[in-house]
């Protein structure tokens, strides 16, 4: 069985194989998606899934673990991005 790291999703704070995350990684002060799994910095995880985006990107953005703010304009884009919500 082969071994999977576990991450934690910054949005409904469940535990889940790194491979069913999106890895994002605070870059010069904003939050982007971590696509190649290689940029460096103060990175998180969190679902695909509209319900976890839009519980890490509210209350102004401000994601703790990260110690960043996720301006309107990104939260926007992460929302297009990650539309749909998991049944
Ligand atoms: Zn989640």
């Amino acid at each position: 069985m082969k071994h999977e790291p576990i991450r934690t999703c910054l949005g409904c704070r469940a535990r889940d194989a790194r491979s069913n995350l999106v890895r994002v990684v605070a870059h010069a002060g904003s939050l982007v998606v971590d696509e190649t799994g290689r940029l460096g910095g103060r990175g998180g995880y969190f679902h695909a899934d509209r319900a976890c985006v839009d519980t890490f990107t509210r209350r102004g953005g401000f994601v703790r673990s990260l110690g960043c703010v996720v301006p309107k304009p990104e939260r926007e884009t992460f929302r297009a991005r990650f539309p749909e919500v998991h049944a």
